[in-house]
């Protein structure tokens, strides 16, 4: 196809060998990703030479672009669902819900109105009552919606605390966070225009939860200077440590204090559907909104997040405007308009993932899974404590663990330590063997693996250890 194409149009046996590739492409990478490397590392210049070229005004051979796009795109990206993937947290994905985004986008679903799309909108609104009766929030009054990713659910969360809270005027609100907090929750107070110092960031105990002290203490104080504590962020599995904040406690306090809760569970919600992980999570259910991340331990590939909120009234009450090209499209209260429920008009098809992947697998398998990923984190915990070269910095927590290369009767100092984690981390990852990256916990560089990927096994995670040890001579 080398003349221009003023439809975009490909014949029908075209497409089928085409897309046929693709499919098959996609296949081997979930059939083989295990034994591939999974880090991929380049310089902008590496990067640069590949790629940059002017947006071509002549056409090409469609066979030419897939193939360049296979072997130099697709092959040079870090592999998140890679059971060696061990850093930030890991995309395991699924191949159902790979397929699933592959069909909302090749029929190209509009996701924003009932009226465009009836079944995708109710799609929206049966996954979404899947999660409230997970989570334990109000069937009937509670609702939410999906967003591309937990930093939206975040954003989305604090607009509708801000607008029920404070209505117009925000100029004495005051927000309450920990330090432990994800930065997305930063970068959404500041995308809302709230200034520095209407943001307290709590210190957090030597485990990472909120000092609740600290926290009681900086709200009195600003009411005693007339400002207008408003809405409080508990983390339920922080990014650094799996650690879960003090819910229930939490929840008691912003009832007392007319504060809203919200909860940013992104990383660690999804363990509600482990025994262990519902313990953990007690009080989740008392937010007044939720953030979950379907593309984190839900397994889904990206991008979808979640909000949840306990009276979906504020949620539409925040986000409902009514544009004149919207008149005809309305319907009634039940029928429900997800741009009313958000920022986003135009929305993709999310929620089809979730729904073919739950109903594919049964929320059974996704039970086992997270069961298992915890579990894996806490033998990984023991292995670390009965070797005499590691130690534990904080231990297995919702299947992250952080650690650290230390052996026993070394004379190393602390910033002697920190720098052979380091070298450790970087050896690693120069080997490609694993994406293992560091964190700074208390001051002190230590190696963080967060296990969520239900493909990662026992002797993965020894062979790595096995790997840091070789660099650390
Ligand atoms: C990952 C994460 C976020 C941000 O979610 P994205 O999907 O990356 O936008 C927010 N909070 C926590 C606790 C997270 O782990």
């Amino acid at each position: 196809m080398k003349k221009s194409n003023a439809t975009l149009e490909l014949s029908k046996k075209e497409m089928q060998e085409y897309g046929y590739q693709v499919v098959d492409a996609i296949v081997e990478h979930f059939d083989t990703q295990h034994e591939k490397l999974p880090v991929s590392l380049a310089t902008r210049e590496e990067m640069d030479d590949l790629f940059l070229e002017e947006a071509p005004e002549k056409a090409s051979d469609p066979q030419k672009v897939l193939d360049f796009v296979l072997d130099k795109v697709v092959s040079k990206s870090t592999i998140v669902s890679h059971p060696k993937a061990f850093s930030f947290v890991p995309g395991p994905s699924n191949y159902i819900s790979a397929m699933a985004d592959t069909l909302a986008t090749g029929f190209n679903i509009f996701s924003g109105g009932w009226a465009a799309s009836p079944a995708a909108a109710e799609l929206e609104i049966v996954t979404l009552q899947w999660l409230l009766k997970i989570f334990g929030f109000p069937a009937k009054k509670g609702g939410g919606i999906f967003t591309s990713g937990g930093s939206m659910a975040n954003l989305t969360a604090i607009v509708t605390a801000r607008n029920i809270k404070c209505g117009e005027d925000f100029s004495n609100a005051v927000i309450y966070l920990s330090d432990q907090a994800h930065s997305s929750n930063i970068k959404a107070i500041n995308v809302l225009g709230f200034g520095k110092e209407q943001i307290r960031i709590i210190p957090t105990t030597q485990e990472f939860k909120f000092s609740i002290n600290k926290l009681k203490n900086a709200i009195a104080k600003d009411r005693l200077n007339g400002l207008h504590p408003f809405c409080l962020i508990g983390t339920a599995g922080t990014t650094n440590t799996g650690t879960v904040d003090q819910l229930s406690e939490l929840s008691v306090l912003c009832k007392q204090e007319d504060i809203w809760f919200h909860i940013d569970g992104a990383y660690g919600g999804a363990a509600i559907l482990s025994v262990d992980g519902k313990k953990m999570l007690k009080g989740i259910e008392k937010a007044d909104s939720l953030t979950v991340d379907p593309h984190k331990w839900f397994f889904q590939p990206y991008e979808m997040g979640c909000l949840l909120i306990r009276n979906v009234n504020h949620l539409k009450g925040t986000f409902t405007e009514k544009p004149e090209y919207l008149r005809d499209v309305e319907g009634n209260t039940s029928e429900i308009n997800f741009y009313d429920h958000g920022i986003q008009l135009t929305r993709r098809f999310r929620a089809l993932k979730f729904y073919m992947s739950v109903k594919t697998f049964g929320l059974s398998s996704f039970r086992k899974a997270i069961t298992y990923n915890i579990k894996l984190a806490e033998k990984t915990e023991i292995i670390l404590r009965k070797s005499p070269n590691w130690e534990v910095i904080s231990p297995a927590t919702l299947a992250v663990i952080n650690f650290r290369f230390n052996p026993i009767g070394n004379d190393l100092s602390e910033k002697q330590l920190d720098a052979l984690n380091q070298k450790i981390s970087k050896g690693v990852m120069d080997s490609k063997e694993a994406l293992l990256v560091t964190t700074i916990l208390h001051n002190q560089v230590v190696l963080r693996i967060c296990l969520i990927n239900p493909r990662t096994t026992l002797d993965d995670i020894k062979e790595t250890l096995n790997l840091c040890a070789t660099f650390a001579e």
